[in-house]
């Protein structure tokens, strides 16, 4: 995929609305099509949108199922506000996608903004954390257990968080994190068996206070404390289910700065039906 980076690049890519189409049909059928009803990949092409499936004869389109579902929208106007909301994040506001996509009704923009906004909580990043991770262990008490816990720092400000139950910490960082990441750790006894994969270790953390790391531990058990009623979790599945909740929910905040994982996001979040866009 290319790094779309300047408006250039971005209407070389995605001008037209054959180019879009047919980039979220290979987002949403990376192997080729899939009937949603039966799972058959033989379909007749009714029109440049609309697939018949060869076997159950249902009838649906790439967008069906998504939050495009629906749209009057050209698919170009969205993947130019998907660009500008992620190339913006927190700064995106309604006003500036109306601005930049040149759509007279305020209305219009304000519906897009949301539905980008909602996949974007909504959606599922199973992309790993990179950068500068502060990577560490905590035990506690409300679970009996250790936690791991790993936190994507960019621009001064805490990103992704990945967390689990007494995991072995090479195999937490390396189920969680890009190689190629600064590891930020305490004590890390592991950390040239990962070097070896391409990891890097920052020296000297002996002085670093890892705040990071700190403030995510302090959140999470909070969130535990109050999500048992300040009871002792003694169901370890109950408490690896509870610590997914918190990452999803602390993840889902941060607007999504790739642009293709964002539209990745749009593809996977039903569609929303109480926001339409339509007249
Ligand atoms: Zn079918």
């Amino acid at each position: 995929m290319k790094n779309i980076e300047t408006l250039a690049d971005f209407d070389s890519e995605f001008g037209t609305e054959e180019q879009c189409l047919h980039f979220l049909t290979n987002l949403r059928w990376p192997n080729g099509y899939r009937c949603p009803r039966c799972r058959h990949d033989e379909a007749w092409l009714l029109n440049e949108k609309k697939y018949k499936c060869k076997n159950c004869k249902y009838q649906t389109t790439v967008t069906a199922g998504t939050v495009f579902q629906d749209t009057h929208l050209p698919l170009t106007c969205w993947f130019r506000a998907v660009w500008y909301i992620s190339s913006n994040a927190e700064k995106a506001t309604a006003i500036g996608l109306q601005k930049e996509i040149g759509i007279k009704s305020y209305r219009t923009a304000f519906l897009i903004f949301q539905k980008i906004k909602y996949a974007n909580a909504h959606g599922n990043s199973l992309k790993p954390l990179q950068g500068t991770v502060e990577v560490g262990k905590a035990f506690f008490s409300i679970v009996s257990c250790y936690v791991n816990i790993a936190v994507e720092i960019k621009n001064g400000k805490s990103r992704y968080i990945q967390a689990s139950l007494q995991e072995d910490l090479n195999t937490f960082i390396e189920r969680n994190i890009k190689p190629q990441s600064i590891i930020l750790a305490e004590g890390w006894s592991g950390s040239h068996i990962l070097a070896a994969k391409g990891y890097g270790k920052k020296s000297n953390t002996y002085s670093y206070s890892f705040p990071y790391f700190k403030k995510a531990r302090k959140k999470l058990e909070s969130f535990l404390y109050e999500k048992s009623n300040g009871k002792k979790i003694q169901d370890k599945n109950l408490a690896e289910s509870l610590i997914r909740e918190f990452c999803q929910k602390f993840n889902a905040k941060i607007v999504e700065t790739d642009f293709y994982e964002l539209l990745q996001k749009m593809i996977q979040v039903k569609p929303i039906t109480d926001l339409s866009d339509k007249k």
